[in-house]
């Protein structure tokens, strides 16, 4: 998990804003889930990297095996 103090390490390339964490809705197979990534404050760009990408898709899954 991201935390906010991490977040506030990168900054956005287009304003150089400290990144802020913010929910984001994201889709994956048939289902819908809210994480908190960093994103910037002023354009709103979300930043996600590939490492993060496969961790919480790895998170998502997870969620879905329980079921
Ligand atoms: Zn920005």
């Amino acid at each position: 998990m991201i935390t906010l103090e991490e977040a506030q390490q990168w900054t956005c390339d287009a304003c150089g804003k400290p990144l802020v964490m913010r929910e984001v809705e994201f889709y994956y197979l048939n289902g819908s889930f809210h994480v908190n990534l960093p994103a910037c404050p002023e354009c709103g760009l979300v930043f996600i990297n590939e490492a993060l990408a496969t961790g919480k898709m790895a998170e998502v899954e997870g969620i879905l095996e329980d079921k």
